[in-house]
C-alpha cells in the first residue's frame, strides 16, 4: 500500500498541463470561507492543505518554468505569490515573502489539485474565517470566525491584510 506521507502527493492542474509533487509531511488543512478563497475558487471556500515552505522551494525547474504566477502586496505586507497553470487556470498553490523579503515558513496547495491519497476525513480540517461563509455550516464542524488561534502567528492572512474579511 502506498504511503504518502512518506513520498509526497502527486498534484496536478485540470488539464494535466502542471504535475507535481508534495512534500512527504503535512502540517494541516483548513476550508477558508474568506472572501478571496471565494473568488479565487469561484465557490463558497478553498480547502489549503499546509507544507513547510523550504520543503517545497525552489521549485523543479521544467515545473517553475511552467507555472504562471500572479503576484500582489497584501495590506499586511507580504507579497503573495499565487501559482497558476497558464493553460487551465487552475490554481496550485499560494506562498508568500514576508516585508523583510524573506519566505513565509508555511505554504499552501490547493488540497483539490492533489491526486494521491488524502484522507480528506481523518484530517478533520477546521473551517475558518466562517463570518463570512456563504453556505450553512454544520453544528459538528469546527469553525473560527477569523484564524484560528494558532494560526493568528499568520500576519493578516495570506491574501491580504484584511482580517476581518479575508484569511488564508
Ligand atoms: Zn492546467
Ligand atoms: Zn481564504
Amino acid at each position: 500500500m502506498a504511503t504518502p506521507e512518506t513520498k509526497g502527493l502527486p498534484a496536478s492542474c485540470e488539464c494535466g498541463y502542471i504535475r507535481l509533487t508534495t512534500p512527504p509531511q503535512y502540517r494541516g488543512m483548513a476550508h477558508c470561507h474568506c472572501t478571496t478563497c471565494q473568488k479565487q475558487s469561484g465557490s463558497a471556500f478553498g480547502t489549503s492543505l499546509y507544507f513547510a515552505s523550504d520543503e517545497v522551494f525552489p521549485l523543479p525547474k521544467d515545473v517553475e518554468e511552467k507555472l504562471s504566477v500572479y503576484t500582489h502586496l497584501a495590506d499586511s505586507g507580504n507579497t503573495m505569490r499565487c501559482y497558476f497553470c497558464p493553460k487551465c487556470g487552475v490554481r496550485m498553490m499560494h506562498s508568500a515573502l514576508l516585508p523583510d523579503g524573506t519566505l513565509r515558513p508555511i505554504m499552501s496547495f490547493k488540497a483539490g489539485t492533489i491526486d494521491g491519497e488524502l484522507d480528506w476525513k481523518a484530517l478533520k480540517a477546521r473551517h475558518i474565517f466562517t463570518r463570512s461563509a456563504k453556505m450553512p455550516l454544520a453544528a459538528e464542524w469546527e469553525c473560527f470566525e477569523g484564524y484560528p488561534p494558532d494560526m493568528a502567528q499568520k500576519p493578516k492572512g495570506e491574501d491580504g491584510g484584511k482580517e476581518k474579511e479575508k484569511g488564508e
